[in-house]
């Protein structure tokens, strides 16, 4: 049993997040007294973490009294950006989005611009709610790129020097006084995939595809971040030719088969392309052009995938990000490719998929990680000792 070391109301917690929430199911999960148990509940119940949720009688006789975190006990806030996009929200205490927001303002315009945009919605959107930054409990923030867990503060170096070494909580008003989650905007979207898109499977790889190509690693259902926080980064990976990428090497994945890619080949064929919505509207529209290098680049990713799927097996590989809004054929080119190469053996079973969650996958990932800052077991547990 994962948690036979430990008596903390933390604990307690983490079960009843989980769905395990009523005193026998408890009891039986942790083998623990009713005595001691009922202290433990008491403490998150005083503490306003938890409410008592209802009768519950699944196993039948008289109702059990179940318990549910005390959504309402205050708010998340969530950013994702992304290289031309940035999306935020305000979320309840359980990841609910409550209110959101967006607009075209991404990695290129550097950190100061994206915070401070962000800064001013959120202050705008708390007044909306009736709500203000002293209800804010926790901050999760999808960066685009490698994040030190550690310290919170970005690796270095980052795809674009202006994000190097950035401490996002440094970006935010200090009168917040919330816990801060950071991490790569594709693990983010990861976790919201593995948790609440695709919550049958325990082992699969999420795709960000915008301008640049994102790739997180879901692990026996936790996202694997490596020794840095830079697993899954597979778009630098030599393909093929001399095209420069924006790592400074040349041919990489990223070079011949991203948003950057296609936008810098519409763009030479005389189309204005700025952003991935630029290049899914002319798709759309039914641009041949647009049409015939999304499905090569599809096709491109596809084969590079190959080697994910040998490496790690996973059941499914979710396409999320904008450019998977262009649908077929780039989907469909990409999931050919993939499937006619991939070996037998780690081909049987395995689907790639658009992600469930869409656009929302950022933020609502982001919201998670903050959740999961929030609740956690030794935290809750110093908490609530009494
Ligand atoms: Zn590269």
């Amino acid at each position: 049993m994962a948690h036979a070391m430990s008596t903390g109301s933390g604990v307690v917690l983490d079960l009843i997040r989980a769905g395990i929430a009523t005193r026998p199911a408890l009891i039986d999960e942790l083998g623990w007294s009713r005595i001691t148990l009922a202290r433990r509940l008491d403490e998150l119940l005083h503490a306003g973490i938890i409410v008592v949720a209802g009768q519950s009688d699944s196993r039948g006789g008289r109702p059990a009294e179940s318990f549910a975190l005390n959504k309402d006990a205050g708010l998340l806030l969530s950013v994702d950006i992304g290289g031309s996009h940035t999306r935020v929200a305000i979320t309840d205490l359980v990841s609910t989005i409550l209110i959101e927001d967006q607009a075209e303002i991404g990695l290129w315009e550097g950190p100061d611009t994206v915070f401070t945009w962000a800064n001013q919605v959120f202050d705008y959107l708390l007044r909306g709610l009736g709500k203000s930054r002293a209800d804010v409990r926790g901050i999760g923030v999808g960066v685009p790129g490698p994040v030190d867990a550690a310290t919170g503060r970005l690796a270095a170096p980052q795809i674009d020097a202006q994000w190097n070494d950035v401490l996002v909580k440094d970006h935010f008003p200090q009168d917040y006084s919330a816990i801060f989650a950071v991490d790569r905007d594709v693990n983010v979207m990861a976790v919201a995939e593995s948790r609440l898109g695709w919550p049958e499977h325990r082992d699969l790889t999420v795709l960000k595809v915008g301008l640049g190509i994102g790739c997180a690693l879901v692990l026996d259902g936790r996202v694997y971040r490596g020794s840095r926080g830079g697993a899954g980064d597979f778009s630098h990976s030599f393909r093929h030719g001399t095209e420069l990428c924006s790592c400074g090497q040349r041919g990489c994945l990223e070079a011949v088969a991203s948003g950057y890619a296609i936008r810098r080949e519409l763009n030479a064929l005389g189309y204005r392309i700025r952003t991935t919505g630029d290049i899914v509207a002319l798709s759309r529209m039914g641009s041949p052009d647009a049409v015939r290098l999304l499905s090569a680049a599809g096709a491109e990713i596809g084969h590079a995938l190959v080697d994910v799927a040998g490496l790690l097996n996973p059941a499914l590989i979710v396409i999320g990000g904008q450019l998977a809004e262009a649908g077929d054929p780039y989907l469909s080119s990409l999931r050919e490719a993939l499937l006619a190469r991939v070996r037998a053996f780690s081909g049987t079973g395995l689907t790639v998929e658009p992600s469930r969650l869409g656009n929302k996958a950022g933020v609502l990932g982001a919201s998670l990680i903050a959740q999961d800052a929030l609740f956690d077991a030794d935290r809750i547990s110093h908490l609530t000792r009494s």
